[in-house]
């Protein structure tokens, strides 16, 4: 029988969701996705329209459906957590059930069941800062959006989360090295993602026989990156420095997902696996 995804973080064509998405489709996955509420109008309006119909073609020649894009906002539990002016924020009020409990429970609802979670998903709103000037609101709002969210998704997940599962998420090296301009507590954010990915793989594996890995992946051109400001910056630096001097393309990272979702990755579980050309191995630019 063919497997089922749930893909967290997919609000375009650019990002690496919408890469990974199309490496399990092809791969023969049924693809569900869940949309940053305020992204959603858009994102399903485009999806309707067409426009990323070019960039829907799989290898085969056909196109990645996408069976249900549900709206999720990661940085909410449940209702309780959710408070007024967001309830009534026209963007929020249009749209019911994305907390992560409520989607983890309307998929539930809708298919019972599913074999992939992938976390594709990163918020800091002091990115820009160095941390000596972020604040203590905006790091624990990067931990919660990056970080917490990933926690909070594969305990809903979980339970309808079959054995032999696979779950997934998306680091970066700033986590482990001196990344200036990734700031605003977003490389302890990917630090405390990378460490929780061991801690889980251990939880999750024994529970419910589900793998946890993360993708350290290099620098791509998605709209989150664009946002930090420095991304032309790493990707050239990448082109010079890395052991492989080419473009890193959205693609490949979701070909890794796919073999890390697949049976040919059954003895893989907690690891961070690089994605990035080489670049992780260098100790100085040459
Ligand atoms: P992206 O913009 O395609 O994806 C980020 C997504 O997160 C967006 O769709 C956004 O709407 C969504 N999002 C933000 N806050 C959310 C919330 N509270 N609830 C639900 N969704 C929310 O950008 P991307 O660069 O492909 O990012 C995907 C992942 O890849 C992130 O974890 C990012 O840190 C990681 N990553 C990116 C790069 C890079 O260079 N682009 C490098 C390494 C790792």
């Amino acid at each position: 029988k063919g497997k089922r995804a749930f893909i967290a973080g997919v609000a375009d064509d650019n990002g690496y969701g919408w890469a990974i998405a199309k490496a399990l489709a092809a791969a023969g996955a049924e693809i569900l996705v869940g949309t940053w509420v305020p992204a959603l109008n858009i994102f399903e309006s485009s999806l309707r329209r067409g426009k990323f119909d070019e960039s829907r073609v799989l290898p085969d020649g056909s196109l990645m459906e996408i069976t249900k894009v549900y709206p999720l906002d990661a940085v909410f539990d449940n209702l309780e957590d959710v408070p007024e002016d967001i309830k009534t924020n026209k963007r929020y009020a249009g749209s019911s059930n994305w907390t992560v409990q409520e989607v983890a429970e309307s998929v539930k609802k809708d298919f019972g069941s599913i074999d992939i979670l992938v976390h594709s998903l990163a918020n800091g709103p002091e990115v820009t800062k160095p941390l000596l000037e972020t604040s203590r609101k905006g790091y624990l709002a990067a931990l919660s959006a990056s970080s917490y969210s990933y926690i909070s998704l594969l305990k809903h997940f979980l339970p309808i989360t079959n054995p032999g599962g696979s779950s997934i998420s998306l680091t970066y090296i700033a986590s482990e090295r001196i990344i200036p301009g990734y700031g605003g507590g977003m490389s302890s954010a990917k630090a405390a993602l990378e460490s929780d990915t061991q801690v889980l793989a251990f939880e999750a594996g024994r529970k419910h026989r589900v793998r946890v890995n993360t993708i350290s992946a290099g620098p791509l051109r998605s709209r989150a990156a664009k946002a930090i400001g420095f991304i032309d910056m790493m990707i050239d630096y990448s082109l010079e420095n890395a052991p492989l001097q080419k473009e890193l393309s959205a693609e490949e990272v979701g070909n890794t997902a796919a073999f890390l979702a697949s049976p040919l990755a059954s003895a893989i579980t907690g690891a961070v696996i690089y994605v990035d050309n080489g670049l992780h191995a260098m100790g100085v630019g040459v």
